[in-house]
């Protein structure tokens, strides 16, 4: 089975644009949501983030997860806001920034198979909902909205650390792009949807190699040292002003669905990054009742267990009911099932010659099952 699948996009649906609130004087009548979410974060399977810095010249020596400036391992809030912008942009029928269609330096692009009312959003008054939560920045635009959240470094709760044996990674070869039906939908007209990796079974190793390989004198794997499994996590979301669908896409993009789970940082096909994002305390502030009712609570509530389930309730099911595309779940569902299906096997379709062999060439992800 190939490691990732596509979500489905809904072509005959264009993401929804709307001028961002960000004050609650001059949007009337509408609540808005601020606050903060805390967050623990918990290692489902080992767990690696790359870290740029930290590239050890002896290739005995196993490379490290990201560490801060403490040397405490830390997922940064950069990777963390990039994941949560994905699932965001994925639910909440989002414009496609991440989609990454320029493989191999610009020999194959595949931007132009995305009709340009789904491109990245480019006026500040025009933004999709994900824009509006996490922000907009491009390239080629004067205009930038920094966004209404800001998410913490999740660091490392020191008792809760293991660290997994070090293992040689698989060599890092991605599928030919030209292989288009990976890409492509049915029609070969359209990019096939966002890309996702499924969860492998936590209870086998990682998918390795037992050495180094080379291709002449250029290193095609890596000798890494992930975080084990059950090493926890915790980080600080912060939100301000946020209509009522955006709390409830970020919500639901945090908490997702109960038989699911995140996936984050390096190897993700080899069955790395795995993990559960535990919603811990959610804090609402009320600047209505902040200004006209200075209490002991500053307009403050804070909502833990059972009370964040009921706070967040009725905006994420009124998001279900009006907003979400079931396709689109259910793909998502499939795809990031946690626990993942017994017995499935995860990796490229590795038969030599597998890609270029000409029944194969019009195969999708589906039928790579027993590839
Ligand atoms: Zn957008």
């Amino acid at each position: 089975m190939n490691p990732y699948d596509f979500v489905r996009i809904d072509w005959q649906t264009p993401p929804p644009r709307r001028a961002p609130s960000w004050h609650h004087r001059l949007t009337g009548e509408k609540k808005l949501y601020s606050g903060s979410l805390e967050i623990d974060i918990y290692a489902e399977t080992p767990l690696f983030i790359g870290d740029p810095r930290s590239v050890s010249p002896d290739p005995r020596k196993p490379a490290l997860s990201f560490k801060n400036g403490r040397d405490a391992y830390t997922i940064p809030g950069s990777s963390l806001k990039g994941l949560l912008r994905n699932v965001i942009e994925t639910l909440g029928n989002g414009c496609l920034t991440l989609f990454d269609g320029r493989y191999e330096r610009n020999k194959v692009d595949y931007y132009r198979e995305v009709a340009p009312a789904f491109q990245h959003c480019s006026t500040t008054n025009e933004l999709c909902i994900a824009c509006c939560i996490c922000g907009m920045l491009k390239d080629r635009s004067k205009e930038i909205f920094l966004g209404k959240i800001n998410i913490g470094d999740a660091v490392v709760k020191p008792e809760t650390l293991h660290l997994y044996d070090p293992l040689y990674t698989l060599p890092l070869m991605e599928p030919k792009p030209h292989h288009a039906s990976f890409y492509l939908d049915e029609s070969g007209k359209r990019i096939a949807g966002r890309k996702y990796y499924f969860h492998h079974n936590p209870d086998k190793e990682p998918a390795q190699e037992n050495r180094l390989i080379t291709f002449g004198r250029t290193p095609a794997n890596r000798y890494i040292q992930p975080i084990e499994r059950d090493t926890q996590f915790s980080c600080q979301l912060e939100f301000s002003n946020l209509e009522e669908d955006e709390f409830a896409v970020l919500m639901l993009a945090v908490t997702l669905e109960e038989n699911m789970r995140h996936k984050i940082g390096y190897g993700k096909p080899m069955g790395l990054g795995s993990i559960y994002l535990y919603p811990v305390r959610l804090t609402l502030i009320d600047y209505s009742a902040r200004y006209t009712r200075p209490g002991t609570t500053h307009g403050r509530s804070k909502y833990e267990g059972k009370q964040f389930w009921n706070a967040i309730g009725e905006p994420v099911d009124r998001f279900y009911d009006t907003m979400l595309n079931q396709n689109v779940m259910d793909d998502l569902r499939r795809i990031w099932l946690w626990q993942p299906e017994e017995g499935t096997i995860y990796r490229y379709p590795d038969k030599r010659g597998w890609f270029d062999l000409p029944q194969n060439r019009t195969k999708r992800i589906a039928d790579t099952w027993d590839a």
